[in-house]
């Protein structure tokens, strides 16, 4: 019998060390994406019903070790990942991506919150964002002088300001460039995801002279042992647990 680990998912990051792990550990999605069908590992899908609920299925699935490899926006299940492991005693790992660092040329607006987000692309006509399926809930809020272009997972129906492309990473420059000049975007709104899928688009922003008004990170519950690639986190599963 090998420590059974609970991988917490729903990255391209989390697949990747999903793809490494054998048939007794599982691997755990919010049910908001694709469900992976090809894995050695159990996959389960849907919410745990908060830290409780967590720390039950903790002690029930005898779970050895938490992996946390959520996204770095994902704050509520990291939260309750981090009191769950607690409260059954088991240690709580994470996989924290390094966030993209500004670089010479960029002109990055940080901000905090869907708030500031409206209140820093207020000056600016034609919005890229790239931060998910937020603004899918505020398209009827888009101002008389905008118009809104939203690149997320979900296909959804625009209207006459606001337009969805339902597009999954990795994206390329060349892309990247098409897109921005295709769409005449003036300002691109992101989150700091960190990694190299997403990457592209600051570094055309950085060649049109886009502003980018970025999301600040959330705050995170420390972990018992941090990794920032995925490859630190199998080479030391590895070594910790018997059939990866
Ligand atoms: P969240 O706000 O931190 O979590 C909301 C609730 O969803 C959690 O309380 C939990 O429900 C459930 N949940 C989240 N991740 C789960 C997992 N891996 N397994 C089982 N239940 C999970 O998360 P979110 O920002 O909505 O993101 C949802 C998922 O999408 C995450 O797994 C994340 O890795 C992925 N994702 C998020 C973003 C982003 O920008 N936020 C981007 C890419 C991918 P219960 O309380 O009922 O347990």
């Amino acid at each position: 019998m090998t420590a059974r680990i609970l991988l917490l998912g729903g990255t391209g990051d989390a697949l990747r060390i999903a793809r490494a792990l054998g048939p007794e550990h599982v691997y755990s999605l919010a049910g908001l994406g694709r469900v992976p069908a090809d894995l050695a590992c159990a996959v389960r899908v849907g919410g745990f019903g908060g830290a409780e609920g967590l720390a039950r299925y903790l002690a029930e699935e005898r779970i050895a070790l938490v992996l946390d490899a959520t996204h770095p926006y994902a704050a509520q299940i990291s939260a309750n990942a981090a009191r769950a492991s607690a409260a059954a005693q088991v240690p709580y790992w994470a996989l924290r991506r390094a966030p993209w660092q500004p670089q010479r040329g960029d002109d990055w607006r940080m901000v905090d919150g869907w708030a500031g987000v409206i209140e820093a692309i207020a000056p600016f006509s034609r919005v890229l964002f790239t931060l998910g399926r937020e603004p899918l809930a505020h398209l009827d809020e888009v101002p008389m002088h905008q118009h809104w272009t939203v690149r997320c997972l979900d296909a959804h129906a625009g209207h006459a300001r606001a337009g969805v492309i339902d597009a999954r990473g990795p994206f390329t420059l060349e892309g990247e460039r098409m897109l921005c000049e295709a769409g005449r975007f003036d300002v691109i709104v992101s989150k700091n995801s960190g990694g190299d899928a997403t990457e592209a688009k600051l570094a055309i922003a950085r060649e049109l002279g886009l502003p980018v008004v970025m999301m600040r990170r959330p705050a995170l519950p420390p972990a018992q042992r941090e990794f920032t690639t995925v490859q630190d986190v199998i080479d030391v599963l590895g070594n910790v647990v018997q059939h990866i």
